[in-house]
């Protein structure tokens, strides 16, 4: 149990009542279907909740339900998922369902515990489906969640951190109110998401001013804070994730695969045969991932199963396309 203060019940409820007045309509909110849950919290990592909408919608007009998913070839999966980026989670999504209609009979475990061994599913996704799938009375922490908890109990979390992932971890356990988790966590990340935010801390309008340790600082804080604070991020064109993104796209648009050099010259105009442990390169982490297999283009034209790159000097016209 931690030492520092938490708000009070009143201040809780104080939360609690601005999130019934101020929360944004998002549709994952309006359902307790845990495969619909799953979904969303699946989306929602990397990816704001405005883009995650219309994809949300899309994806479970596809597969409405858990067991249509866990059924779907690999390769439908990853082509739904298109502009979510992160493919892998679309596998992860669909091995978790998979595991679930086979080992539980299609039906989602409530138990956080029983949820975190899925595939895919780390201790925060999983005590999300479990509080707003099941109403659980859990604790868990996101990025929004951490951030509200520190500001609130410890101060700003700039230029260090006071708190310990594991303190935050417990007194988000600690905050949870009897018999409101389900309301309680919802209000705590859309106040980070909306309110208390990375950069900017509308303190005026926050229901927990007046039970901030960080209000008195915060604005100092962020407005002194250097940009530099944030690492520099790699150049996302020249990033591994840029390009095993472009070569999804490519296989998504040809059902029956691309070969190695028309990937190559897809990203890059000047790609030639001097290239091709480059592309190789992306392809040979993408079949390890489940995202892509490989096959061979034989002298009529048909495709193999290939086991390797060891084609020598036709290795560029590999045959590469989504899993079935
Ligand atoms: S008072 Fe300011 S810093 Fe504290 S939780 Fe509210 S918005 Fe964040």
């Amino acid at each position: 149990m931690t030492q520092r203060p938490l708000p009070s019940t009143t201040a809780r409820q104080r939360l609690i009542d601005w999130y019934h007045e101020h929360h944004r309509a998002l549709p994952w909110r309006e359902t307790r279907d845990p495969y619909r849950i799953l979904v969303s919290e699946i989306m929602l990592q990397q990816t704001q909740a405005e883009r995650v909408v219309p994809k949300y919608h899309e994806f479970l007009a596809r597969f409405p339900t858990l067991a249509a998913l866990a059924d779907a070839p690999a390769g439908e999966v990853i082509r739904a998922w298109s502009g979510l980026g992160y493919n892998r989670r679309a596998l992860n999504l669909q091995r978790a369902c998979r595991v679930v209609a086979e080992e539980y009979g299609g039906v989602m475990p409530s138990d956080p515990g029983v949820l975190a061994k899925l595939p895919g599913i780390g201790p925060y996704t999983a005590g999300a489906v479990a509080c707003f799938a099941f109403e659980a009375d859990v604790g868990f922490v996101d990025t929004n969640i951490r951030r509200v908890i520190h500001r609130v109990v410890a101060g700003p979390e700039l230029p260090e951190p006071a708190m310990t992932e594991r303190e935050v971890i417990e007194v988000a356990r600690e905050l949870v109110p009897a018999g409101q988790g389900y309301v309680w966590n919802q209000a705590l990340m859309e106040l980070g998401a909306t309110v208390c935010r990375t950069r900017m801390a509308e303190c005026a309008r926050c229901p927990l001013e007046r039970d901030c340790r960080a209000r008195p600082l915060v604005q100092l804080v962020l407005a002194t804070m250097p940009r530099s604070v944030a690492k520099k991020p790699e150049r996302f064109e020249s990033s591994n994730r840029y390009y095993r993104g472009r070569i999804v796209a490519a296989l998504r648009e040809s059902p029956d695969g691309v070969s190695l050099r028309d990937l190559g010259l897809a990203l890059k105009p000047d790609f030639d045969d001097a290239d091709a442990d480059w592309v190789i390169g992306h392809v040979v982490g993408l079949v390890r991932d489940g995202l892509a297999v490989r096959g061979v283009a034989t002298s009529a034209g048909a495709r193999e199963d290939s086991p390797a790159y060891d084609a020598g000097e036709s290795e560029l016209d590999e045959l590469i396309r989504l899993p079935d």
